[in-house]
């Protein structure tokens, strides 16, 4: 068993059944693994010898190994970590000021298939487990040592967080738990492509920022370019966010990926608006990411972005644009998933 996939309950179910020691013992291990960054048994001065040596019998500490990191002239940072099986996936840091997000991948590739992103061209390979998903930011925060302190967690890196929920729902506890990573839930947010059901499971089990990629403002466009449309329409989509319940004062974010000429206008800005009428709502705009494999799709102007946003916010929407990042070594929004270790 690797202690690095068990949240704070299953560790302790795991020590008791285990080993017969009490929640106590537990916690101390927890905190050893989590917050002393214990990296072996034998550094574990919080417990006793015959007890370490017991556990080494029956639990590893593996971590991800770190194949290489990439660094943008912008200051974003990409960890390509090295898999068992010799595939990689990838984690971007992005400081921006005082907030430095890190944006983490949930699977090996994507089952989603949205036309426009990259990671989507390569299926999905597996699922990512606890641990791997958990030991993206535990491993870049011991990286970046007294450096820089990451102070948000987007589940927007490859894969669907939502097709992932078993190994997702326990690493997000180990983030959000104040005897391990303790990350604010006002600063962890997970983004799906809409699987309608899990997104009143997710909210259920946690009080993480949910995000939604909408890219589109009519059925027939989001069938086109996001196939999961054809299973959950995107009607279906907006009645959950309708009616999901949130914690007091959360907002949903809806991600808009704009293509020059496809959902760019000012009619789509206000299909949008009312489309979002009812729910609590900010919108993020993403301009598209151009990339070779898809030369028919190209990047709004700045000023087609920013006429969309004006629209939006004159009539009441909060609305955002999203910053470009790491462009130089494929790691923005849409561009994870092809680069070699
Ligand atoms: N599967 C989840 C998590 C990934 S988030 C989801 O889709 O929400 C990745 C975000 O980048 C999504 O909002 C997606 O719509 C957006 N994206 C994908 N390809 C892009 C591209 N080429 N340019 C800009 N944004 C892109």
């Amino acid at each position: 068993t690797n202690l690095r996939g068990l949240n704070r309950t299953a560790l302790a179910g795991f020590v008791r059944d285990v080993l017969g020691e009490d929640e106590a013992v537990a916690l101390r291990l927890f905190k050893e693994i989590w917050q002393r960054g214990a990296t072996s048994f034998d550094h574990m001065p919080t417990l006793r010898k015959s007890f370490r040596d017991t556990l080494a019998e029956h639990a590893t500490l593996d971590e991800l190994p770190l194949a290489r990191t990439l660094h943008s002239k912008d200051g974003t940072i990409k960890f390509l970590w090295g898999l068992e099986e010799g595939r990689t996936i990838e984690s971007v840091l992005i400081p921006d000021g005082h907030r430095v997000t890190l944006c983490i991948s949930s699977q090996v590739g994507c089952a989603m298939a949205c036309t426009f992103c990259l990671t989507g061209d390569m299926g999905l390979i597996r699922h990512l487990t606890t641990a791997e998903i958990v030991g993206q930011p535990y491993q870049v925060q011991r990286y970046l040592g007294d450096s820089m302190r990451i102070t948000n967690l987007v589940l927007m890196g490859m894969g669907e967080p939502l097709h992932n929920l078993p190994a997702l729902v326990p690493a997000l506890q180990i983030c959000l738990d104040e005897h391990a990573l303790n990350y604010s839930h006002r600063r962890v947010t997970v983004s799906t492509v809409g699987l309608v059901p899990k997104i009143a499971e997710l909210a259920n089990a946690l009080p993480v920022n949910l995000a939604i990629s909408l890219n589109a403002t009519t059925e027939a466009h989001r069938r086109q370019i996001m196939p999961v449309t054809r299973k959950y329409s995107m009607q279906q989509l907006l009645d959950q966010c309708r009616t999901v319940k949130l914690p007091r004062g959360k907002r949903i974010t809806f991600e808009y990926v704009m293509f020059a000429g496809e959902n760019d206008t000012l009619e789509d800005a206000e299909r949008l608006r009312l489309l979002l009428e009812g729910i609590p709502a900010k919108v993020n705009l993403i301009p598209y990411n151009e990339n070779p494999g898809r030369p028919q799709l190209k990047r709004p102007s700045d000023e087609v972005v920013k006429a969309f946003q004006h629209h939006l916010v004159m009539h009441g929407t909060s609305c955002s644009i999203r910053t470009t990042r790491g462009i130089d070594i494929s790691a923005a929004c849409g561009q994870l998933g092809k680069t070699a270790a």
